[in-house]
């Protein structure tokens, strides 16, 4: 016997439940798009009740009452199949797929067999397991903690993104957004009221963005209605951008179209895009990279480093990422045999150390190195010491220039 809430509306829950069995209940899709391009780069799907004469009968009159009981489990598992459709009629027809989000109700968190159901069915369209992102709402994750958190990173493991909804509407909890292993944070519209000219609101969503980009999370703005808003967005480095601003949810017929145009025409009129930091620092990395063609990020304490090389660097063979001391023997090894003994020692681990110490700024030397085609080159290795203030580890950027 399932237990009802006082309130209960069985009428109304009647009426859903024969909407659902009669096809009349399906999803309508909101694009994302990137806020610095303007692609549409993923999707949400929301469900709309199309009542016999044409009427759309939005979320907010039928969730509510279907979350009452265990129909809105029923409604969930139907969006996600028609969506599992869509995206597999697409792939059939070789045309391009997005990601798309589906909500799942807190209710599936002590559905049997929850795991395998959803496996099963994303599995029989055929359909990579990250096209689907589940979404599960903030305020349904601030009970049962340990449950949810086991529950997510299930999903998770399994191949599926997570998104945690609506965050900012209410008790919003750093420490979950830490605890749980969702990979996507959406970002309430609530937090975005009016332009984001408030500075206390705008020192807020920083930080929220700052956060999540430090614990590697995709944001998305929901609810991005103006220009100015969608301007402190990028300023902010949010990743995705959903809004009546680019487009409101659609039936699936328009959002095939909007797929296919893919991207917002006058998007990159806005001067912003240039300005926003995760752009310029793009376009400082393109000019950095003209001039020196390999960078190199290493950390002497870890010994530890992570190459960026340009395509037109006079050597590729060494691995993008490893043990410094085993950089530096292979660099050293690419050298002219009259430059390997200086090479090894200048940026020996010790010798780097010591010029550190002695506060130097950088450590340079100019050698001769062997290209992919054959030929020696020379070749400036400058070392520079630099800081970043979440760790005290001895840090350098090593940027090489080519000088034939
Ligand atoms: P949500 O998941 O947070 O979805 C975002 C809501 O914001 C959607 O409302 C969307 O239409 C609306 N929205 C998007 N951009 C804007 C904007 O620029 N301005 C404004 N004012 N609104 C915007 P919608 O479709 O009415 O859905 C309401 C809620 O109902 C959803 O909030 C979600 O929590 C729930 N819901 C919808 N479909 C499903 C479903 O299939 N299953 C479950 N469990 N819940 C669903
Ligand atoms: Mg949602
Ligand atoms: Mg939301």
């Amino acid at each position: 016997m399932v237990s009802v809430p006082a309130d209960y509306d069985l009428a109304l829950t009647n009426e859903i439940e024969e909407a659902l069995k009669n096809g009349q209940i399906n999803p309508y899709y909101q694009p994302q798009y990137d806020s610095i391009t303007g692609c549409l780069v993923s999707a949400e799907a929301l469900a709309r009740w199309i009542t016999p004469d044409g009427k759309v009968i939005t979320p907010d009159k039928f969730i509510p009452c279907a979350e009452q009981t265990d129909l809105i489990l029923k409604i969930d598992w139907h969006i996600l199949k028609e969506v599992c459709k869509f995206l597999k009629q697409r792939r059939d027809e070789g045309l391009n797929c997005v990601p798309i989000a589906v909500n799942f109700s807190r209710k599936h968190i002590r559905e049997n067999c929850f795991r395998q159901r959803l496996c099963q069915i994303v599995d029989r369209y055929g359909l990579p397991r990250n096209l689907i992102e589940l979404e599960l709402t903030e305020s349904a994750m601030m009970s049962d903690l340990k449950e949810i958190i086991s529950h997510v990173s299930q999903i998770r493991s399994d191949g599926f993104n997570v998104a945690i909804d609506d965050f900012g509407n209410g008790f919003s909890s750093l420490s979950l957004v830490k605890d749980i292993s969702a990979n996507v944070l959406k970002i309430d519209r609530s937090l975005l009221s009016g332009n984001c000219e408030n500075e206390k609101e705008r020192i807020v969503l920083e930080g929220i963005f700052t956060f999540a980009q430090r614990l590697n999370l995709i944001t998305i703005a929901e609810g991005v209605e103006t220009r100015e808003q969608l301007g402190f967005l990028r300023t902010c480095n949010c990743n995705i951008i959903q809004g009546y601003l680019f487009a409101k949810p659609m039936p699936a017929n328009e959002f095939a179209l909007a797929c296919s145009q893919r991207i917002i025409s006058d998007f990159n009129e806005d001067i912003l895009v240039a300005q926003a930091p995760a752009s310029a620092s793009k376009l400082l990395l393109q000019a950095v990279f003209t001039k020196f063609p390999l960078v190199i990020m290493a950390n002497l304490t870890r010994n530890s480093y992570y190459m960026m090389a340009y395509e037109n660097f006079t050597t590729t063979s060494c691995p993008s990422t490893g043990v410094f001391d085993d950089l530096i023997s292979h660099g050293s090894s690419t050298m002219h045999p009259d430059d390997q003994e200086l090479f090894s020692k200048t940026f020996s681990i010790k010798n780097l150390l010591k010029a550190y110490e002695n506060g130097e700024k950088y450590v340079s030397v100019i050698t001769r190195q062997l290209g992919d085609d054959g030929i020696y080159r020379r070749v400036e290795t400058t070392d520079y010491f630099v800081k970043n203030p979440s760790v005290d580890d001895v840090l350098v950027v090593t940027l090489c220039q080519n000088f034939d």
